[in-house]
């Protein structure tokens, strides 16, 4: 079955393999970007999620080629790193608007259509920061904590209609968003993963595929980390 899914930010990194891995098993797959276009076989959508009319602008326009969003990878987010003492509250609310609101506006532009099909799957890519917290990163690390509760309320409120909604929690991803660190924290945290190595996107992706699968129906509200073993125990 051919199923129309919408993943934000799948126009590169990890959101690009997640809706990859959609396109090879034969779904109809949207990505959002913000003016860079969309990879070949995939339906770009312009959309910043910091912005509601553009939210909704981008799901209509999924709607009318592929029909209503039947899964759902909320994936887009940013950093602005740096210690608590020199964050700005514009920083702070920057970060979680983009990575937590935009989460929200997402994830409510698609319900009705879900709740009309009566079935739908959620996945919110949050990180391993969300349990573990990391200096430099209360912005990030609050905004990724809070899509654990928007996802389990989400589980609570629409379960009953055969919705789903679950948090994929990455560890350390080799992408342009950790192409930022420096080689001492890199290695600092390659240090700490069991695994002694980056993850991969298509890692991600699988388990993000997982999710979304029949398979996995009977799973909802969970927290599945692919972090190579770095935030185990916490
Ligand atoms: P990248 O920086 O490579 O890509 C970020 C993506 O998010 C881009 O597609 C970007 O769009 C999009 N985006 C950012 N802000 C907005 C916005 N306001 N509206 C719409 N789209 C936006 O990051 P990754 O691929 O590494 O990360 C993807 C997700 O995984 C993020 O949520 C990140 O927090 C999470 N993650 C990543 C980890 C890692 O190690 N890489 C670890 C844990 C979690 P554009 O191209 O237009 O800029």
């Amino acid at each position: 079955m051919s199923r129309s899914v919408l993943v934000t930010g799948g126009n590169r990194g990890i959101g690009l393999a997640i809706a990859q891995a959609f396109l090879e098993a034969g779904d109809k797959v949207a990505v959002t970007h913000r003016g860079s276009g969309a990879p070949d076989g995939l339906l770009g959508v312009e959309c910043d999620v910091t912005d509601n009319a553009a939210v909704d602008r981008a799901f209509s326009e999924v709607e009318a080629a592929h029909g209503p969003v039947e899964v759902l990878v909320s994936n887009a987010g940013m950093t602005e790193d740096t210690l608590l003492m020199r964050m700005s509250e514009e920083s702070f609310t920057r970060v979680v608007d983009a990575n937590l609101t935009g989460a929200y506006r997402v994830a409510k532009r698609a319900t009705p259509g879900m709740l009309k099909a009566r079935r739908g799957r959620m996945i919110f890519i949050s990180s391993v920061v969300a349990f573990a917290g990391s200096p430099g990163q209360v912005n990030y690390a609050a905004s990724k904590a809070g899509l654990l509760g928007v996802a389990r309320s989400i589980a609570r409120e629409l379960g009953s209609r055969n919705i789903t909604a679950n948090v994929v929690a990455p560890g350390f991803i080799d992408t342009d968003m950790t192409a930022e660190l420096s080689d001492a924290r890199r290695n600092e945290i390659l240090g700490s993963v069991p695994l002694k190595r980056y993850g991969h996107a298509a890692e991600i992706a699988a388990a993000v595929h997982f999710l979304a699968s029949e398979q996995a129906g009977y799973i909802s509200g969970v927290v599945l980390p692919v972090d190579g073993g770095l935030g185990m125990g916490i």
